[in-house]
């Protein structure tokens, strides 16, 4: 597990480590400055979460685009969920993973809503050959 310092150094440590610092029964000073502020850093599993279904959501919106496939409602229901972990998630990856998702959801939703009205239009047009 990596944790950061303020001062921005970084270091590696064991779990049973962060668990000591957790519980406030072991302070842990960094090598670099000599000061106990370190930051844990990847304890984001909701940011990271938030990353991957951003990563897969914006894959199946340009799968989707590509093939005006029906991957694209698969996008809209994993960037929403992506969207809402990302949002639980810290600094770098909660901004990272937030930009993927809503991207993802914009574009998706704002091809689903085409997709819609072409269907709308075809079915007022011709209603029942
Ligand atoms: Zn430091």
């Amino acid at each position: 597990m990596k944790l950061q310092c303020r001062c921005g150094h970084s270091l590696e440590v064991t779990e049973s480590q962060v668990e000591a610092l957790l519980s406030q029964s072991q302070p842990l000073n960094c090598p670099q400055c000599g000061t106990s502020n370190t930051i844990i850093i990847q304890r984001d599993a909701p940011g990271v979460a938030g990353l991957i279904i951003g990563v897969l959501a914006l894959l199946c919106t340009m799968l989707g685009l590509i093939i005006c496939g029906i991957s694209l409602f698969a996008a809209f229901p994993l960037s929403l969920i992506g969207a809402t972990c990302s949002f639980c998630g810290r600094d770098n990856r909660r901004v990272a993973g937030l930009t993927l998702n809503l991207l993802s959801l914009f574009v998706s939703v704002f091809y689903l809503a085409i997709l819609f009205a072409l269907g709308m239009e075809i079915s007022t047009v011709h209603p029942g050959d």
